[in-house]
């Protein structure tokens, strides 16, 4: 079974009824909220979930921490690790970030995946889905919100087919957006005290990983083109801060490489 078909199964997602008669109007946080819960307890139904409580406690106190920091609306935020070996991330409304063991495997450093979850806090705190929702003006509303709510992120290595009504979707956000989160990403993770050189140091294992996986690749090429452009952006952004506020900030530790030990130790998921 192909990457692919193997994710595409576990994404299989139903939307609840209630999602449907929010878009066209300004939409609340507790709105936001109530919507990104639904959101969260469907899609965690469809995934595995990695349940160690050490990973888990870990990624959500590393979150927490950046999300302490970008969040004004005092939102309660969840963290999940998907067991799955695919690179992916992604969030919903609300406070709801998901990231994929596989992506968590192929960092080598805290400040790596730091700058992950700041990008994922970042599509929730610029409340990029639900600026979508909004302002949507498909006939299809349904596909629409289907399409938003598993924003399917830029991390992905393959796509994540959304299976709906028989039809696979891809979603994505738009480009101002990812460089939006980009942008705020660099923020967030240096004002959390660690280095945001992790930003554009992960975007480069992923062209990597792209280089050596050649094969399989093309539906993420055409989705995923601007990789490239992502890491000489953030490092300009990077190269526009006051050099004093680069000074002393993390960019590893040993309870992250514990951490990332473990969930590579973590037994692998049977091929379903
Ligand atoms: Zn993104």
């Amino acid at each position: 079974m192909t990457h692919t078909q193997r994710y595409s199964s576990v994404a299989r997602i139903a939307l609840v009824g209630t999602l449907l008669f929010a878009a066209g109007c300004a939409i609340s946080t507790q709105r936001e909220v109530d919507m990104g819960g639904d959101f969260a307890l469907q899609v965690n139904r469809q995934l595995r979930l990695v349940r160690d409580a050490d990973v888990v406690s870990y990624v959500n106190v590393l979150g927490d921490s950046i999300a302490a920091i970008a969040d004004d609306r005092g939102l309660d935020w969840t963290f999940h690790v998907v067991d799955s070996k695919e690179v992916n991330a992604f969030a919903a409304p609300g406070g709801y970030v998901w990231v994929n063991r596989g992506l968590i495997e192929r960092t080598t450093n805290l400040a790596q995946l730091a700058g992950v979850l700041a990008h994922e806090i970042g599509h929730v705190t610029m409340r990029h889905s639900v600026q979508q929702m909004e302002t949507s003006q498909r006939a299809n509303v349904g596909l629409t919100l289907a399409c938003i709510l598993t924003n399917v992120c830029d991390y992905g290595i393959t796509n994540t087919a959304v299976q709906l009504g028989g039809g696979a979707l891809f979603a994505k956000f738009s480009r101002d957006d990812e460089t939006e989160a980009d942008r705020v990403a660099v923020q967030y993770v240096t004002r959390a005290g660690i280095d945001p050189r992790g930003i554009p140091d992960m975007f480069r294992i992923l062209l990597k990983e792209r280089e050596d996986r050649p094969t399989g690749m093309q539906g993420w090429f055409s989705t995923h083109p601007l990789e490239e452009a992502r890491v000489r952006a953030t490092e300009a952004e990077i190269a526009r801060m006051p050099a004093a506020s680069l000074k002393g900030l993390r960019m590893d530790s040993e309870r992250f490489q514990q951490f990332r030990r473990r969930v590579i130790a973590l037994p692998t998921v049977a091929t379903r």
